[in-house]
């Protein structure tokens, strides 16, 4: 139906262009019969079904997805090149630096005892960092190319409300220009925390888009914050030779999600690993002298001060969305206490055609999230329905082990007052980890004591950002543990453990 309304493409169409406020016409194109033949705009150029501003995950996304959709479609991202936080200075600069820095340390601590003897091991620090750019740029580029493939209009500038339809772009080229937009998503993601009392300059006192990008190894770094991204941070610097010491103000690390059981066992693991840790802590105060970075901090309830000092400081206290520059004053839309901006279950802002999506809205700020959403919201406009199961939203922490879970952990479904079994099964007990020598972790399935149904599995081990993908699809499918522990799974593989998880919740696992 859309088709026949807008044809792919094509330079000269006679398409509706008078936006209605009420522009609600079922699949919101605002297209009504009535309406069909008129223009309402000078520049028949710049109008556009669908205008997205942020080219970040949420917003490439929507705009292959659009473009795929048959829709008209612009993405503008100020940025100079797409994929926002996650492609740039996120996921993936973070991944290469995870992967590589745990292969430097494996070569230094972990080769001789499976008979590699290695000799003189040297880190060359900038050709590390050339293999993420590389990643990087390869990637960013990538995007690029599929925008371009399917029809999708990149943008390069920086993009605000001018008016309900109008987005005013000052392009990153020079001079300006406008595009008028029958729907318009905002995509504009997040930005680091600040940490009261202490500046941010990207050298010594870094957030995480510092972080990937030191030219030296620190001797001594404190990392404020012991979430994910805190911790796989701490890990890249720590491998690479840094004394670290993660502060955390909460009891556990990881968050609130990692349930309670699998952060002690991962908090032992990386303290092996030589990183240091001090839980219910806060940082009072910070100084930056010339020579170190003098921290005072004390116990999150109140109580003696205590100095750390450090070369550098990770600020990793979370993220938070991002509207600066977007006008949005101009339209009247404004965002709660948290700084994200209010929408209803199709995406949709209090005006109804303007959508947000990813981080600069609810729900957890990940890439895979966003991703989602980008695609649900065009299909919102394009069909009237889409779908997100924000209950079966995977988390990995890519430290090593990985740490991965999804659904509910036990101090949500004790708060909820739900009735459940737990299964559990050590890595130590499965063949293809004894195998590799690589035996730390566990897999721990969380069941509803009556019928046996899949609420949550948390996994520390080798390889369990790769195995939450079956429990991810277990819990979307509404499967019990009996389901998965009947599933057959191929030997010798670490997803044997998984399986094993599901027999314990059920009955009894057969090696252990
Ligand atoms: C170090 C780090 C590691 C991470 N690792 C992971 C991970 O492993 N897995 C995971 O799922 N998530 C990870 N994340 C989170 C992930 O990066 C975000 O959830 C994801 O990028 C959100 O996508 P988004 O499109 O909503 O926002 P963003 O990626 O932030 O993109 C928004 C884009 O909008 C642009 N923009 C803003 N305002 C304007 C404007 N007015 N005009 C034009 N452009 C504008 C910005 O320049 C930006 O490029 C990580 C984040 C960090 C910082």
């Amino acid at each position: 139906m859309l088709r026949t309304l807008l044809p792919r493409r094509a330079p000269a169409r006679p398409l509706v262009t008078q936006f209605g406020a009420a522009n609600t016409f079922g699949p919101s194109l605002g297209v009504s019969a009535g309406q069909r033949w008129r223009r309402g705009y000078a520049s028949e150029a710049d109008e556009k079904d669908l205008v997205i501003i942020g080219g970040g995950v949420a917003g490439y996304v929507a705009a292959i997805k659009a473009g795929q959709a048959g829709l008209k479609v612009a993405c503008i991202e100020k940025r100079g090149s797409l994929g926002g936080t996650c492609l740039n200075v996120g996921c993936i600069p973070s991944k290469s630096l995870l992967n590589n820095s745990h292969l430097y340390h494996q070569i230094l601590h972990d080769t001789k005892k499976r008979g590699i003897e290695v000799g003189d091991v040297q880190l060359n620090l900038q050709q590390f960092m050339k293999a993420k750019d590389q990643s990087v740029e390869g990637l960013t580029k990538g995007v690029e190319y599929l925008l371009k493939k399917n029809g999708a209009e990149y943008i390069k500038g920086a993009g605000a409300f001018a008016d309900e339809h109008t987005v005013q772009i000052n392009l990153n080229e020079g001079g300006e220009r406008s595009v008028r937009g029958k729907n318009i998503f905002i995509a504009t993601g997040s930005e680091s925390t600040p940490f009261p009392g202490l500046t941010i300059d990207e050298k010594r006192v870094i957030t995480s888009t510092g972080a990937i990008a030191l030219e030296q190894v620190p001797k001594k770094m404190t990392v404020i914050g012991g979430g994910i991204i805190g911790l796989e941070m701490a890990s890249v610097w720590s491998r690479l030779g840094s004394e670290v010491t993660v502060v955390e103000f909460l009891g556990q690390i990881g968050g609130p999600g990692m349930d309670a059981e699998i952060a002690k066992m991962t908090q032992k693991i990386l303290a092996k690993q030589g990183l240091k840790f001090k839980l219910n802590t806060k940082v009072a105060s910070g100084d930056v002298g010339s020579d170190a970075i003098d921290l005072k901090i004390e116990a999150a309830k109140g109580g003696k001060e205590e100095s750390l000092d450090a070369d550098v400081v990770l600020v990793a206290i979370g993220r938070r969305p991002y509207t600066a520059g977007l006008g949005l004053e101009n339209v009247g839309l404004e965002t709660d206490e948290r700084g994200r901006l209010v929408i209803d279950h199709q995406y949709r802002t209090k005006i109804p055609h303007i959508r947000a999506i990813g981080d600069v809205t609810f729900g957890p700020m990940l890439a895979h999230k966003a991703e989602e959403e980008a695609v649900a919201a065009v299909e919102y406009v394009t069909k009237a329905y889409g779908h997100v199961n924000y209950g079966a939203i995977p988390s990995v922490m890519y430290t090593y082990p990985e740490v991965a879970w999804v659904g509910q952990n036990e101090a949500e479904l004790k708060a909820a007052g739900v009735k459940y079994k737990v299964g559990t099964f050590p890595f130590s007990a499965n063949s293809r980890a004894k195998t590799n020598l690589d035996t730390e972790g566990m897999v721990k399935f969380i069941a509803d004591a009556q019928t046996d149904r899949i609420l949550g599995i948390h996994i520390v081990g080798p390889n369990a950002g790769e195995m939450i993908a079956e429990g991810t699809l277990a819990l979307e499918y509404g499967a019990s543990t009996e389901d998965v522990g009947r599933t057959c799974h191929a030997h010798p593989t670490l997803a044997e453990a998984f399986k094993e998880a599901a027999m314990v919740c059920y009955d009894k696992a057969i090696h252990y």
